[in-house]
């Protein structure tokens, strides 16, 4: 059974000046006990599911009404029809032009023509507090660039959003959102006691994102789980020629997970900090546009192997439980939609 070790090491070495992304650790997957998958909701994974076995102490959903995880009226729908898939076109000249003196504007180019989200964010972060480097520094040649720019696009869209405070999900599509709104959230360590978080025994993320770098409230929860996506992208544009990286989808599983988890706990035990987050319209539809662009790229990405680890289908369950997509229509309700 392969392991994503390699795949986290680029992770664990970068401290950031406004706080970090660390991610170390067993990551040898395992499948959860029985109990654990059994206790979940069962669907096939479409767009739309049906309510199916709800948690006896969580508000129960309308089960009239089929719960929408991607609606395409709202902002969430919008992001991810108009999000364009990689299509993977020819690189073979760019391949044989590499040059291991230029490897950053080399690795622009190759975005711009599979990912140029991708692009786009490392031309603006511009290896701010060596960002760039930290997926590429030992790489010598092309193919050992392509596979490190998952983890270069990644810390490169940290520095985009944090330092630069914007957070760019497309090349017409950004949110300078007001950190101000969303400062005195609760830390995300608060996530660690939740009921949900015993149904992934093996959560890779965990310890490094829930303990170690616990006291980060929302705009970092966002921003990793923003970030996820990106790594998925970048992996998936770039599949053919690296397509070994089992965090990708489970870190993007993960945080949209978290981050529906978040939403609930921050609506019930602290309704000030919840009001002025989803009363905020860049911050609401921020939310929203990193759940229609993460579930785009599950979905294209489902199946491929290597991009997902032995906990993929437990996680898809996770991600898509009745009550966590609730609070994204919630989200879309304040926003106006339907
Ligand atoms: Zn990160």
């Amino acid at each position: 059974m392969k392991t994503s070790k390699l795949a986290l090491l680029g992770f664990a070495s970068l401290s950031f000046v406004m706080g970090g992304c660390g991610h170390s650790g067993d990551s040898t997957p395992i499948n959860p006990p029985g109990d654990a998958r059994d206790a979940l909701a069962q669907h096939d994974g479409a767009i739309d599911v049906s309510d199916s076995t709800p948690r006896a102490d969580a508000e129960l959903p309308d089960t009239t009404n089929p719960i929408r995880v991607i609606d395409e009226r709202c902002t969430d729908g919008e992001v991810h029809r108009n999000e364009v898939l990689p299509i993977r076109s020819d690189i073979t000249d760019l391949l044989n032009a590499f040059s291991a003196n230029n490897k950053l504007a080399w690795s622009i180019q190759v975005l711009n023509r599979r990912y140029p989200t991708g692009g786009l964010i490392l031309e603006k972060a511009n290896n701010d507090t060596n960002c760039f480097d930290v997926g590429v520094s030992g790489a010598s040649s092309a193919t050992e660039v392509l596979a490190g720019l998952r983890t270069s696009v990644h810390e490169c869209g940290h520095m985009v959003d944090l330092n630069q405070k914007t957070f760019v999900l497309g090349k017409s599509l950004s949110y300078d959102c007001d950190f101000a709104v969303v400062a005195d959230t609760p830390p995300r360590r608060i996530l660690v006691d939740d009921e949900y978080q015993a149904l992934w025994p093996k959560d890779e993320f965990k310890q490094d994102y829930l303990v170690d770098l616990g006291d980060q409230a929302l705009a970092y929860l966002m921003t990793e789980a923003l970030q996820y996506i990106n790594t998925l992208a970048t992996s998936y544009a770039l599949y053919d020629y690296a397509p070994f990286d089992p965090i990708a989808r489970d870190g993007t599983h993960a945080f949209q997970w978290y981050v529906t988890r978040y939403l609930r706990l921050l609506r019930m035990n602290y309704s000030t900090q919840y009001s002025r987050a989803a009363g905020d319209r860049c911050w609401r539809r921020l939310v929203l546009a990193g759940w229609g662009r993460a579930h785009r790229y599950l979905a294209a990405s489902k199946g491929m192997p290597d991009l997902g680890g032995a906990d993929d289908a437990l996680l898809e369950r996770l991600v898509t439980t009745p009550e966590l997509v609730d609070e994204i229509r919630r989200l879309r309700v304040a926003d106006g939609c339907p």
